[in-house]
């Protein structure tokens, strides 16, 4: 261990761009076992252990599992690592970890931090490919859940308690289970194959899924109350916010969930819509978050012509993950800073450009943000032949929850007790985005894991 002053941070390789651009597969090629043992190695093992204390939303083992896999004993790390972690394969790739795990890593300040995120990841691919299994006790209990969503909320709620042998039924209004892993993140960030392994790791411990059911519409939410002896609602927050611009409702404007899921129904086999066509367009995103950057890097592998994100702020105040900025630069999208985009330019019905404002970032603002000032004088626009507004997530109305009486704040997300995720009602449960509004799949893992250990404690298991 502790090999850092002679042994350099290494990031998994990556996929040539102008291959990465012709599919939709992930980019990254991740660790071999002695690329792993070697990147673990790196790791000072310091006393307190900022990355899993203060980083790591799950509180995951990291040093733990890193000395394990220095050590190469696959079989301890995948043990470790898949203790706290409901999918330690799925948020090593996606979580932002230069926020999280590895912005708190000792060795962020000056050496390169850990690659925990990687290391995580490729733990897990390499036990499987192993032939590792999860263990799980099967159905032991009379007690029987109800889960509503199959999102990374969901998932991890389900997880933890069949691994207490209690029976989980899980409603998902999709046709597919996985939420945004499945519908929102795409492939190139997160293969496809790794959520259905993941279920059907969860069917064999007793999970049942009932897809193309909607809670409050096919089922009702009274029938969950009493037939299950809790019910966790893990629904999500996926209504794209307006942008409150003239001509939004033109047909060459976009949703960002609208144009992602409609791919990805493709690559799964659907027939296409063939609005969401890019192919030879100018297209320009609007928003700098991580759906924005998936969707403009959906757009390049979709054959558009150009490829521009618009963001009101500077490149320091983009909340998406810088790791994937800089794969969305690689693959050749222009980023377009400091743009406040004012108007939608429409001719004879069609979209024709974005007018915006150029801006500067202030002081900061009570909320901690800097703020930002309009450039007198600066108009100009954009030219465009498509818009995807990629401008953050609202709740969708559902009616089960005023018609249950469940307390919600005035954004409409659940409330809920910060250490149980228990809401107001007895034996309802709720997490992930909608309780926190759009926000990451770890925290909607760790929301999951608190509700089905408080269910435990409340079943008395
Ligand atoms: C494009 C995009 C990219 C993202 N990239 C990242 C990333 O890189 N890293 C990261 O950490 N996070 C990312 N996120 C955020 C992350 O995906 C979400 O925070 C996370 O999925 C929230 O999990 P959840 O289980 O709360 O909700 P969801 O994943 O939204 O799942 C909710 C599920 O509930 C189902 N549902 C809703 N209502 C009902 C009902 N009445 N009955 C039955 N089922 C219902 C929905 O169909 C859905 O499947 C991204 C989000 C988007 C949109
Ligand atoms: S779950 Fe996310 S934050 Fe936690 S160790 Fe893994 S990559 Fe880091």
């Amino acid at each position: 261990m502790q090999s850092f002053p002679f042994n350099e941070r290494v990031e998994p390789e990556k996929q040539e761009v102008a291959l990465r651009l012709k599919n939709f597969k992930e980019i990254y090629d991740f660790f071999n076992n002695r690329q792993v043992a070697l990147q673990a190695e790196r790791c000072v093992q310091c006393g307190d252990p900022f990355c899993s204390d203060i980083g790591c939303p799950l509180s995951n083992y990291i040093p733990q599992w890193l000395e394990a896999i220095a050590e190469q004993d696959i079989e301890k790390a995948f043990r470790l690592s898949n203790e706290s972690s409901p999918f330690p394969e799925v948020l090593g790739r996606i979580c932002p970890q230069n926020r999280l795990c590895e912005g708190a890593c000792t060795l962020d300040d000056g050496y390169g931090a850990i690659t925990i995120g990687a290391i995580e990841a490729s733990i897990t691919d390499l036990a499987f490919k192993a032939g590792l299994k999860i263990d799980f006790p099967g159905v032991t209990t009379a007690k029987k859940v109800a889960v509503v969503g199959s999102g990374p909320a969901g998932i991890s709620c389900a997880h933890f308690l069949l691994r207490a042998g209690i029976k989980v039924d899980m409603f998902e209004r999709a046709d597919k289970p996985g939420g945004l892993l499945t519908y929102g993140i795409p492939g190139f960030k997160l293969d496809k194959e790794i959520i259905e392994n993941r279920f059907n790791i969860l069917k064999e411990a007793g999970l049942t899924l009932h897809l193309g059911v909607k809670v409050g519409e096919d089922i009702t939410f009274d029938k969950l109350k009493d037939e299950y002896d809790a019910v966790f609602i893990g629904i999500g927050a996926t209504k794209g916010k307006s942008s409150r611009m003239e001509g939004e409702d033109n047909e060459n404007v976009f949703i960002a969930m609208d144009f992602l899921t409609s791919i990805q129904k493709r690559l799964f086999g659907a027939m296409f819509d063939h609005k969401f066509d890019v192919r030879a367009k100018s297209v320009v995103v609007i928003g700098g978050g991580d759906t924005a950057m998936d969707c403009l890097r959906t757009a390049m592998r979709e054959g558009a012509k150009s490829v521009t994100c618009l963001y009101r702020r500077d490149e320091a105040n983009m909340p998406g993950s810088k790791k994937e900025y800089y794969n969305a630069v690689e693959e050749g999208v222009q980023f377009l800073f400091n743009e406040s985009p004012t108007k939608l330019v429409i001719d004879k019905d069609k979209i024709v450009g974005v007018d915006a404002i150029k801006t500067e970032m202030g002081e900061k603002e009570d909320d901690g943000r800097q703020k930002m000032i309009e450039v007198k004088g600066s108009e100009h626009c954009i030219p465009a032949d498509v818009v995807i507004m990629a401008l953050g997530f609202d709740l969708e109305d559902q009616k089960f929850v005023p018609e249950n009486n469940i307390k919600c704040n005035d954004w409409g997300e659940l409330q809920v007790d910060e250490k149980t995720c228990r809401t107001n009602i007895n034996k309802i449960y709720a997490g992930g985005d909608c309780r926190r509004g759009a926000d990451l799949a770890v925290t909607a893992a760790a929301d999951g894991r608190t509700a089905a250990f408080a269910i435990m404690n409340d079943l008395l298991i």
